[in-house]
């Protein structure tokens, strides 16, 4: 019988650095599936640039091992050139760029000189999948930060490597930038197969990238899943957190909110409260409107209790208004608040 070898495994993990209460990873396993983009999301200090470190090879495991194409990724103890050959890893800081050379340049200076027709070609598919083509003879001091970081992803990609590694790349592109990128890369992800490890706290770009989440806390793995998955049932209300915007009650509080739990812990989606004609329950106060665009965000309150509601009928309601209000799904969780 032959075993399916896995792409990319890291087996119980651990990484600590020096200090009072623990910091780093502990016995973390996961699989990575290849031809995936694959999120890890936490709070900051959760571990996750040390895990994409371990896994690329630049810092070593203290104890655990990761395979990668079913050979061991050794760290800088053994290796002399940090970071796995047919890895690549773009970060916020990863600015390796010749300023004063043209776009075409930097990507191309990548690749060897031994075959120019081969250079040409691969620098222009590179440059046409981010969307680079009409930047070519541009210098890099007069791109855009977005259209920088663009760059620097297209030289991740030139080498052909069978993973990219994005610890928080997209953090300084502004959100219509950053959308378009995120496209890109998805397909970049579908045309080529290549596997993307990305680290990032920004619920909307996890949610709406990856494939595969993992969610890690102070060091530790504490679920993994599709985003709709982990969006819509989180095991746990850190999960919850990071991903959703929406109110968490103790149980006590969710009882009088009219909801039946014996949990600890409910949260409640900002999209999942409604406003209800009809009823007589429930009475809250609108304390404050944001407009947000498309939709408001209401801040309710009722007995010194508040909580968020998405409101698509922009302008429908009054500050101070009363209103009653239906919650439409709520989780429930065992932590406490
Ligand atoms: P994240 O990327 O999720 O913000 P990190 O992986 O960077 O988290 O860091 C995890 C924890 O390990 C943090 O508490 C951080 O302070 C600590 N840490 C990271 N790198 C080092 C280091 N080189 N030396 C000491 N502590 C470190
Ligand atoms: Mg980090």
């Amino acid at each position: 019988m032959t075993e399916i070898q896995p792409f990319l495994q890291i087996i119980q993990v651990t990484k600590s650095y020096q200090g009072t209460v623990f910091s780093g990873i502990k016995e973390v396993s996961l699989e990575i599936k290849q031809g995936k983009i694959t999120a890890i999301i936490g709070q900051s200090g959760s571990g996750k640039s040390t895990l994409l470190n371990l896994i690329y090879g630049l810092i070593t495991a203290d104890e655990g091992t990761i395979n990668f194409l079913g050979e061991r990724v050794w760290g800088p103890d053994v290796k002399l050139i940090p970071g796995h050959e047919q890895m690549k890893m773009v970060t916020q800081q990863s600015d390796h760029l010749n300023h004063y050379a043209k776009v075409w340049d930097n990507v191309a200076s990548l690749l060897p000189n031994t075959n120019l027709d081969y250079r040409s070609a691969k620098t222009t598919e590179v440059l046409q999948q981010l969307s680079l083509l009409d930047l070519k003879e541009r210098r890099i001091a007069d791109l855009s930060g977005g259209e920088r970081q663009r760059v620097s992803i297209a030289r991740a990609l030139v080498s052909g490597p069978k993973v990219l590694l994005l610890d928080e790349p997209f953090n300084q592109v502004d959100a219509s930038f950053r959308e378009q990128l995120q496209q890109d890369i998805r397909q970049i992800v579908q045309q080529t197969g290549l596997t993307v490890i990305m680290v990032s706290h920004d619920p909307q770009e996890v949610l709406s990238l990856a494939d595969e989440l993992v969610v890690l806390k102070d060091g530790e793995i504490v679920e993994t899943g599709t985003p709709q998955q982990l969006y819509h049932q989180p095991k746990k209300l850190y999960t919850a957190k990071l991903l959703a915007n929406g109110t968490v009650f103790t149980g006590i509080k969710a009882v009088s909110l009219g909801i039946v739990t014996d949990a600890k812990t409910v949260m409640i989606y900002a999209e999942d409260f409604l406003i209800d004609k009809n009823s007589t329950e429930n009475l809250c106060t609108i304390e404050t409107i944001l407009f947000k665009g498309f939709y408001e965000e209401l801040i309710l309150e009722q007995e010194e209790i508040r909580f968020k509601m998405i409101n698509r009928e922009i302008g429908k309601y009054q500050l101070n208004e009363k209103v009653n209000i239906l919650v439409s799904r709520f989780l429930s969780f065992e932590e406490t608040v």
